[in-house]
C-alpha cells in the first residue's frame, strides 16, 4: 500500500462505502489518511458527578455506569426524548438526548460509559446531548482519551472512519516519506510527516493534536510561498517595455482634474510610474477601500503609456464595471488625443471613440484589428479581452480591477507573438484585504496602498437597530426623503420560505417585504424592488429609475453591492445584518455616503450574540482596512470575497490567521529556493508543490 493507492483495495471498502466516501472527496489512501478529524472530544479528563457546579452550560465529561435508558415521545414538540440515569461513585446524574431513539440499540442498563456535554437545568439538572463513548469498546484503549470526530456524511460516521483509518495508519507509518526537507523540520521545530499524520487522527493530547496540525498548517503555507516565489524569480527573469516618465503630461493632467489628489493617490502615482520605466515587468497591486480613488491612479498610468506609444488593457470582472469604466476613463482622458475602446463578451456592440468624435460603432472584428494595428490606445473590457483573438501591437500596461491575479500566462495570451516581452501589470483590489492575506496570496506583487478617502467624505453613523427601533427608523427615513434624499433597504433572501419555522421568522425576504413597505409603512411613496432573479435588462431600467429619483426607496438583495453609485442616497438599512460578513455590510454601507450629505446605516438584528462583535466593529469603524483586519480576527479569512475560490485548503486558510506561522513559511520558502531555485534535490517536494499548484489557482 502507498498514499496513491485507490480505497477499494482497503478492506471493508466495497462499492457502497466507496460511493459514500467519494462524497467526502476520498478515493485514495492519501485522500483518506489527509481527511482530518475537524474536533476532538476529550474524554481525558473526567470529574466526578458530585462535583458537577451549578453552572449553566458549562461542559463536563463524566464516566459511570447506566442505570435506567429509556424514549419518551412529547406529543406537543413531537420530538423523541431518550433519558438516562448514569451514576458513579460519588453521586448521578440524568442524561437526555434529542432526537436520537436508536441511541438505545447501543446504549443498555450497566453500560460503562464515557459522556461530554453541557449541563442545563430545567426542574433538575442534566446532562444534554452528550457525546458517549462506552468504555468496555476495545477502541478507547486503543485510542487513548482523545477521540477525533470528522467531517461525516450518510452512513459514514466518525466511529467507522476512526476503525478504517487507523489500521491503515499503522501500515503506512513506515513507508510515507516526508516531502519537507529533513533541516526544515529541524529548523521549524516540526513533526515529521509519520508522527504528525498518526497524531493528528489519534493524538496522545490536545496538545499534540495542535501541534500536529501546525505540521500541517506549515506544509500548506510553505506550498503558496513556494509556488509565489518561484513566480516572482520567474517573473524577475523576464523582460518588459520601458515606459518613459512624462512629467509635463501628468502634471497637466493632474492639475486638471476638479479634485485634489490624496497623498497616497499621489504617492502609489509615483510608485507606479517609477516602475513603468524599467525593463523589468512591474507587478503591483494597488489596494485602496471602496471609493478611495483607484480609477484615477490607473488613468493617470495608463496616460502615461499612451504618450509614449504604448497601448493598455483595462480588465474588469463585469460588463457593468467595464462600462463604468470605460465612461470614467473617457471622461478623465478626454482633453487628449487618444483613441479608446471598450470589448465586453456578452453584447456584440463594440465601439471605439475618438476624440471630438461622438463614438463610433465598429465591429468587433475591427476593433481587435485596429488594437493589432495599434490604433487604439487604451482598450478596457471584460474577460473578453483575453479569450478572444486579441493581439495588440504594442501593449505595455494590463490593469485587472478587482482581487483576481493575473498572471505571466494570462499576460503572454494578451501579448503579441513577434516579442518576447510582457506587459507591465497593476492590479486593482477594491475590498481590502487584510495585509498578511495580501502577502502571502499576492507575495509575488509590490504593494501601493490608498488609505486615506478623499477630503470632504463624511463619517456614516452606524447604528445597529432592533425590531423595537422600527418605526423611529421608518420616520427618520420619511424625514430624509422629505429634504430630497433617498434610501436602501437591503433583505437577505428573495423568498419567504414556506413554513416559517422560528429561525426564519425575521429574515425579511425581499419580495415580502417590498410589498409591506410599499402597502404599509410608505404607500404614499415610490418603493422600488430589486432583486438577482430579475432580467438584466429590467435591473438596469429599475437601477437607472431610483438613480432618476422616480423612486424615493429601493429595496434590495445583495444584488446592489458593488458597481451602484447613488450620490443621493443618504440612508441604508440591512434586514438581517447577523447573516451578513463584516466586508460585505462595509460593502453594503459604501452605497450611501458618496457625497456630501450626511449618511446613515441601520443594522437591524434580531440576535444578540456572537453576530454583534461584527456588527459593532462597523459601528466603531469606518476604514475597510481596519474591518478586514477585524474580521479575519473575528471570522477567519475563509470568508474574504473569492478566497474561497482560490481553492486553498480550509485548514491553510484557518492558518492565513497566524502571522507568526505566515512569515517562518516564508522564510524557510526563501531559504530553500536561493539554495535550489528549482527543487531539484528536493523531487518529492517538487512534486507536491506542482500539484498544489495546479489544484489551487492563484491566477
Ligand atoms: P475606487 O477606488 O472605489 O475605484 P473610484 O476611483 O471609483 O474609487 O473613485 C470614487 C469617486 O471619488 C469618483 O467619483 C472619483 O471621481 C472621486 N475621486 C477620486 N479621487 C478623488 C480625490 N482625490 N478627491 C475627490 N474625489 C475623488
Ligand atoms: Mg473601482
Amino acid at each position: 500500500m502507498n498514499l496513491s493507492t485507490p480505497i477499494e483495495q482497503l478492506p471493508h471498502i466495497g462499492p457502497f462505502f466507496q460511493r459514500k466516501l467519494k462524497k467526502l472527496g476520498i478515493k485514495t489512501v492519501h485522500d483518506l489518511v489527509y481527511h482530518f478529524p475537524h474536533r476532538y472530544e476529550d474524554f481525558s479528563e473526567t470529574t466526578p458527578i458530585s462535583k458537577i457546579s451549578l453552572t449553566n452550560d458549562q461542559t463536563y465529561c463524566i464516566q459511570g455506569k447506566i442505570l435506567e435508558i429509556g424514549n419518551n415521545r412529547t406529543w406537543k414538540r413531537k420530538m423523541t426524548i431518550t433519558q438516562a440515569i448514569v451514576q458513579d461513585k460519588t453521586g448521578a446524574i440524568k442524561v437526555i438526548w434529542f432526537n436520537q431513539p436508536y441511541l438505545l440499540k447501543s446504549l443498555k442498563p450497566g453500560d460503562m460509559v464515557s459522556l461530554i456535554g453541557k449541563v442545563k437545568y430545567g426542574k433538575e439538572a442534566y446532562l444534554s446531548s452528550p457525546a458517549y463513548e462506552k468504555i468496555s469498546e476495545k477502541e478507547s484503549l486503543l485510542f487513548g482519551r482523545i477521540i477525533p470526530v470528522y467531517p461525516e456524511t450518510e452512513k459514514v460516521s466518525s466511529k467507522w472512519l476512526r476503525f478504517i483509518i487507523r489500521p491503515v495508519l499503522a501500515e503506512l507509518k513506515d513507508i510515507i516519506s516526508d516531502p519537507i526537507p529533513k533541516e526544515i523540520i529541524k529548523e521549524f521545530n516540526l513533526w515529521p510527516l509519520s508522527k504528525a499524520i498518526y497524531q493528528v487522527h489519534f493524538p496522545d493530547s490536545l496538545s499534540s493534536a495542535k501541534k500536529a496540525k501546525e505540521r500541517f498548517s506549515f506544509e500548506n503555507l510553505f506550498y503558496i510561498e513556494l509556488v509565489i516565489f518561484q513566480q516572482r524569480m520567474k517573473m524577475g527573469a523576464l523582460k518588459s517595455f520601458p515606459i518613459p516618465l512624462n512629467l509635463k503630461t501628468i502634471q497637466r493632467f493632474v492639475k486638471s482634474l476638479p479634485f485634489k489628489l490624496t497623498d497616497p493617490q499621489k504617492k502609489s502615482a509615483w510608485q507606479i510610474l517609477k516602475d513603468l520605466e524599467k525593463s523589468r515587468p512591474m507587478n503591483r497591486l494597488l489596494e485602496g477601500d471602496v471609493g478611495s480613488g483607484k480609477t484615477v491612479v490607473a488613468a493617470i498610468a495608463a496616460l502615461n503609456a499612451a504618450k509614449a506609444g504604448f497601448q493598455t488593457a483595462f480588465m474588469a470582472p463585469t460588463e457593468v464595471l467595464a462600462k463604468q469604466h470605460f465612461k470614467t476613463v473617457w471622461s478623465l482622458l478626454k482633453d487628449y488625443k487618444l483613441d479608446l475602446g471598450i470589448i465586453t463578451g456578452k453584447e456584440d456592440k463594440f465601439f471605439s471613440k475618438k476624440l471630438k468624435s461622438d463614438s463610433i460603432e465598429i465591429s468587433r472584428k475591427k476593433l481587435i484589428e485596429r488594437a493589432g494595428e495599434g490604433k487604439i490606445d487604451i482598450l478596457i473590457g471584460t474577460h473578453a479581452l483575453i479569450t478572444g483573438k486579441m493581439k495588440f501591437k504594442n501593449l505595455a500596461l494590463v490593469i485587472v480591477d478587482e482581487q483576481h491575479r493575473f498572471g505571466v500566462e494570462q499576460r503572454a495570451k494578451l501579448q503579441a507573438q513577434s516579442t518576447d516581452k510582457v506587459p507591465h501589470l497593476l492590479s486593482m483590489t477594491a475590498t481590502p484585504i487584510p495585509r498578511t492575506l495580501a502577502l502571502t496570496i499576492y507575495g509575488d506583487l509590490d504593494l501601493s496602498l490608498i488609505d486615506v478617502l478623499p477630503k470632504g467624505r463624511k463619517d456614516i453613523i452606524t447604528e445597529v437597530a432592533y425590531s423595537k427601533d422600527r418605526k423611529k427608523v421608518y420616520n427618520f427615513i420619511r424625514k430624509e426623503i422629505k429634504k430630497g434624499r433617498q434610501a436602501f433597504i437591503i433583505c437577505p433572501r428573495i423568498e419567504s420560505k414556506e413554513k416559517e419555522d422560528s429561525t426564519w421568522n425575521d429574515v425579511k425576504a425581499v419580495k415580502k417585504e417590498h410589498e409591506r413597505l410599499s402597502k404599509e409603512i410608505f404607500p404614499d411613496l415610490n418603493v422600488a424592488l430589486l432583486h438577482g432573479k430579475i432580467a438584466s435588462k429590467e435591473k438596469e431600467r429599475i437601477m437607472n429609475s431610483f438613480k432618476n429619483k422616480k423612486a424615493d426607496i429601493l429595496v434590495s438583495t445583495s444584488v446592489i453591492e458593488v458597481g451602484v453609485d447613488i450620490q443621493n442616497a443618504s440612508v441604508i438599512i440591512i434586514e438581517g445584518a447577523e447573516r451578513f460578513g463584516l466586508a460585505q455590510l462595509h460593502q453594503f454601507r459604501g452605497r450611501v455616503g458618496r457625497s456630501k450629505y450626511q449618511s446613515y446605516c441601520f443594522l437591524f438584528t434580531t440576535s444578540d450574540s456572537s453576530a454583534n462583535q461584527r456588527l459593532k466593529a462597523l459601528v466603531n469603524c469606518q476604514s475597510g482596512f481596519k474591518l478586514a483586519q477585524k474580521d479575519l480576527q473575528i471570522r477567519g479569512p475563509g470568508e474574504f470575497k473569492g478566497t474561497r475560490q482560490w481553492g486553498i485548503p480550509d485548514i491553510t486558510m484557518e492558518s492565513l490567521k497566524d502571522i507568526p506561522l505566515i512569515e517562518k513559511t516564508r522564510t524557510a520558502a526563501k531559504e530553500l529556493l536561493e539554495k535550489d531555485p528549482q527543487l531539484k534535490t528536493h523531487p518529492l517536494l517538487l512534486e507536491k508543490v506542482r500539484k498544489f499548484q495546479q489544484k489551487i489557482h492563484l491566477e
